[in-house]
Parts: structure tokens; sequence; C-alpha cells
């Protein structure tokens, strides 16, 4: 029996209905931007398996980085205990990360990254003995699927069934073009009742929500306006970091900085799962006391993982080689050359691009949902055509490995003109 067969009989996948999903694919083997499934179709990984995988499938560099941390030392407790990977990142990070971030705290994936800023926010406060339990957070937000994550979160799809389970966080317009002054005024109102304890944001793109972007200037606004309250800001930048906006990171477009920063997916080059929360001093220090119970009693038993560790510094160094800086400015211009051409399409309503993220908006007559029809027609016909695109509602966009080659690029656009003509 194939493996997509014999698949359903035990894994449950993500973010799937199985009584009416089409069949999953079993992929085999990888390289750069290409997937083989256990058929040898072959498939074009346009949206970097979920935006983790941007130097491209099997990567000799990373994996090389891997064996060597496995063979000489695969894991050790961050408890008491430290390594040198561990010791390097975080130096590494440093260099790289906005200046007002001093402290670096490691868990597994973006959900945890997110959970560990989210609690920092509200035990800082409780250190001091003020009691601030809500949080701010932008409209259709995605920040992860654990509970003060899914919290944060706007997008119904994902946390409906746990209403009245979860923290009360209170929600801001997404600051979009024209949309800037509501965005301002709603988050003024809010810092005004000295209620909250943070603001979360993806900053300049909400990726789940379908790479819906709002600019530089107006976040700068609102970072300042939470500065003025003494409210903590907490950029989301797991999808947004390592490049994906054009710059190492979307706050390093701000002249305000976050006070803390989320980390993960890119993190590793889409080897092994690790996540990083980062924090100023002054946040920092407001666990730093004789009393024991001020401490950040939170940890992952994997918690810097060296293996991880090693896996990402090899990621760090390929990001910062001047041919994978080429790499993303060459998607940017393609997509902007594919941008000119489409948009005037009768059947597209918008389009968007910011560094290597394309967006592209179908017009529809109904309101279309998340995971509704059209998303579901569309991906199929990608899915056949042999590229891995997942739209959501009528959005579809792409976020491609950097090593995607222009002809590879050239396919992806082909294949969205080919979809327009079928919807
Ligand atoms: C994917 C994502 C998360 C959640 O990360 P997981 O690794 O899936 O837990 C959080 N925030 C943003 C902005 C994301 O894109």
């Amino acid at each position: 029996m194939n493996l997509s067969k014999r698949d359903i009989k035990h894994n449950w996948h993500p973010y799937t209905q199985h009584k009416t999903a089409s069949p999953v694919v079993a992929i085999t083997q990888g390289e750069g931007a290409l997937l083989w499934d256990e058929n040898g179709k072959e498939y074009l990984d346009a949206i970097a398996s979920w935006w983790v995988n941007p130097y491209g499938h099997s990567n000799k560099f990373i994996a090389d980085a891997i064996y060597k941390q496995l063979t000489s030392l695969e894991h050790v407790l961050f408890g008491g205990f430290t390594h040198e990977p561990a010791v390097v990142l975080s130096e590494k990070l440093m260099e790289i990360l906005p200046s007002n971030q001093k402290k670096i705290f490691y868990s597994d994936n973006g959900s945890t990254a997110v959970e560990v800023a989210i609690k920092v926010a509200l035990q800082f406060h409780y250190n001091k003995g003020i009691a601030k339990t809500k949080i701010i957070a932008l409209e259709d937000a995605f920040h992860g699927d654990t509970f003060g994550a899914m919290a944060a979160s706007g997008i119904s799809f994902y946390t409906q069934a746990f209403q009245g389970s979860l923290l009360e966080v209170v929600r801001v317009p997404i600051p979009t073009e024209g949309n800037e002054q509501k965005a301002l005024q709603v988050l003024h109102e809010l810092l005004a009742t000295r209620e909250y304890a943070a603001f979360i944001f993806e900053p300049l793109v909400l990726g789940a929500a379908g790479m819906v972007m709002y600019s530089p200037e107006v976040l700068d606004k609102m970072i300042a306006l939470c500065k003025d309250y003494s409210v903590f800001t907490i950029a989301d930048e797991v999808m947004t970091g390592f490049g994906k906006t054009g710059k190492t990171f979307a706050t390093d477009y701000l002249v305000n900085k976050p006070d803390m920063m989320c980390l993960s997916k890119a993190l590793t080059g889409g080897t092994i799962p690790m996540a990083i929360t980062t924090f100023t001093q002054e946040i920092y220090d407001g666990f730093y006391d004789d009393d024991v119970n001020k401490a950040l009693f939170h940890g992952h038993t994997f918690t810097a993982n060296p293996t991880g560790c090693a896996a990402a510094i090899a990621s760090l160094e390929l990001l910062q080689t001047k041919e994978m800086q080429l790499n993303i400015e060459r998607v940017n211009l393609s997509h902007l050359d594919f941008e000119n051409k489409i948009k005037n399409h009768p059947k597209v309503k918008a389009t968007r691009v910011l560094g290597v993220i394309f967006a592209l908006e179908i017009n529809t007559s109904s309101q279309e949902s998340y995971y509704g029809n059209l998303r579901n027609k569309l991906y199929n016909f990608f899915i056949e055509n042999g590229v891995i695109l997942r739209p959501v509602g009528n959005i579809v966009y792409v976020l491609p490995p950097y090593v995607m080659t222009n002809s590879q690029l050239q396919k992806v656009y082909q294949t969205i003109e080919n979809a327009l003509e079928i919807v």
C-alpha cells in the first residue's frame, strides 16, 4: 500500500476536516525549492513549507552542521547548564537584533515564543504588585494555537470553540491604508484605560490573515503611543523574521523598537523546531530579585537544544551571505514584475508585495470563508499542477524559498494566472 493510504489509518493532520479533505500527498524527497511525491511527481514549494524554509530543502550546509553537532553533543538540559551552540547563537542574534534587545529565552515553536512573551508581560506587572491581565492585539491576527497565543489570535476558525476559556484580549483594527487614523484612535482609547499589559502584533504583514500589509510609519506611531502609556510592545516576527520582508526583521523598518520579539519558523532554516523570545534589559530586570518567586517559571524540556542551535547558527550564516541577500532582492523584483503584469486583470481585486512576499486578492461576488469552496478549488488546482500554494479565502499568496530560481518563479506565476481562468 502506498504511503498516503497508510497515512490515513493513524495520522490526524493539522487544520484538516478529514471527512471532506482531499487525500494527503506523501513527499519522499526535497531539494532546493522542489519536492517529489511517492509517485515521482514534482512540486514547487511556493510557500516554503509554511514559511520555514528560505534556503531550500535538504540544504547540505545546515545538514552538515546538524550532523556535526549530533555527534558531539546532541542535547543537554538548559536548566543549570549551557553549551557553546546556545552561547554562540545568542551572540550572533545580538549582532542583528534591534539594539534594545538584550536577553534571549529559548523555546520550541512560534506558539511557545508568543506564550512566553505574554506570560512575561503579565508577570512583569505581577512582580511589581500590579494586576494587569489584559492584552491588546490586532483584528485577524494569528499568533499560534496554544491557549495564550490562541487568545491573541483573531481568526475565528482557530479560536471559536474556545471562547470563554481564553485570556482577555481586546482588538484594534489592522492599520491598512486608509484605516490608520481609526486604528490609532482605538489603540489610544484602550491605552488610556491603563488596564493593558501589552500590545502584540505581526509587524507590517499579517501572514495567516492573507498577507495583509500595513506601513512602518503607522506602526511606529502605535509603538510610540504604547511607550507613552508604558504598555509593552511584542513584535511577533515568527513569520516575518530572517529576511522575508526584504530586511532581516520587519522591525528593521521601524524607528521605534518593540520591547519583545518572537522568532521561530525560518530560525533553523526549516530543519529543527526551535523558537526564541527576546527582551529588553528593563523586562529582564523586572524578574531579577532575591525573591525566587519573581523568577520566570517557564521552561520546555528541549529548551535551547544544541542541535537546533547549531542549525540556527548555520542558517544565519547562509542568510548573511551576499548570494542569499541577492536572492532576496531577485525574488522581490520578480514579484514586482508579476504584480505589474497581473494587477489589471479583471479577476484581480488587489495585489501587494513586500520582500519575498506576494499576495493577490481574487474578485468574488460572494463572501469567501477562510477554508471555503473557492479556496479548496484553487488549492486542488495548484496541487494538480505541481505547485504548493495554500490560498486563504480569496487570497493567493507566494512566499517561496529565497533560492527559488527565476524559471521556477515564472512557473508559479503562470499557474496562478491559469487558476484565474477557472474561478
Ligand atoms: C506560524 C506563526 C505562529 C505559530 O507558530 P507555530 O510554530 O506554528 O506554533 C505564531 N505567530 C505567527 C506570526 C506565525 O506566523
